[in-house]
């Protein structure tokens, strides 16, 4: 299995932010302070408006509520991992994030089967928040 992800740049500081908390092993989902929903992908501001938010660790635990099975052809970087899953997981806390299933064959993807978050290094120091099945 290669290793070689393509690394995505985080752009914004709010986007950076996650990145930090993902890289120092700890996962966090942010609300606005004026708003209880969390959301995600980070922003820097809230439907509602309101610019101040904070960051709430998460357990990391939810489920998988879609997911594909990746086939060739593919980019170069993904070509040696396939069939791979790639899955749609909305935590407890309500968002969604696309991400990938560690040590599950794809033949064992379902939807709604509980997953939870299995932070993992790849290209030698960057660090994803993957999921794997919950114990
Ligand atoms: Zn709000």
């Amino acid at each position: 299995m290669s290793t070689a992800y393509p690394r995505p740049v985080p752009a914004a500081a709010d986007d950076a932010r996650f990145w930090e908390f993902i890289a120092a092993g700890g996962f966090r989902v942010q609300r606005s302070t004026g708003c209880p929903p969390f959301r995600h992908p980070p922003r820097s501001v809230c439907a509602c408006g309101e610019r101040a938010s904070e960051w709430i660790v998460s357990p990391g635990h939810g489920e998988v509520w879609s997911f594909t099975v990746i086939h060739p052809p593919t980019l170069p970087a993904f070509s040696a991992r396939t069939p791979y899953g790639a899955v749609v997981v909305r935590l407890d806390e309500g968002v969604f994030l696309v991400s990938n299933l560690v040590d599950c064959p794809v033949e064992d993807l379902a939807v709604g089967m509980r997953v939870e978050l299995a932070i993992t290094t790849v290209d030698g120091d960057f660090a994803l928040p993957l999921f794997r099945r919950a114990r």
